[in-house]
C-alpha cells in the first residue's frame, strides 16, 4: 500500500488561471487586497505558489515602503 510517496492531496495556487502547485498558504482577505486578483477558493487560507507568493511579497514590501516615506 504505498499509493502517494509524497503529500497526498496536492494543493494548487488559488489564483485563477494558474495550476502551479501551492508553496505557500495565505490568508484569503490579504491576497485579495494585495494582488487584486480573482481566487478559486472560498477558504480561509489560500494557496500561493511560487510565483505568486513572491509577487505578493513584493507587493507587501511596496506597500511597506510607501508607508514608510509617508510618514
Ligand atoms: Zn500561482
Amino acid at each position: 500500500m504505498r499509493r502517494s510517496r509524497e503529500k497526498p492531496v496536492e494543493e494548487k495556487c488559488g489564483i485563477s488561471g494558474c495550476n502551479d502547485p501551492g508553496e505557500r498558504s495565505m490568508s484569503h482577505k490579504k491576497v485579495k487586497d494585495v494582488l487584486g486578483k480573482n481566487i478559486t477558493t472560498d477558504e480561509k487560507r489560500v494557496q500561493l505558489c511560487k510565483a505568486h507568493y513572491r509577487e505578493f511579497q513584493k507587493a507587501t514590501k511596496v506597500e511597506r515602503k510607501l508607508e514608510a516615506l509617508r510618514r
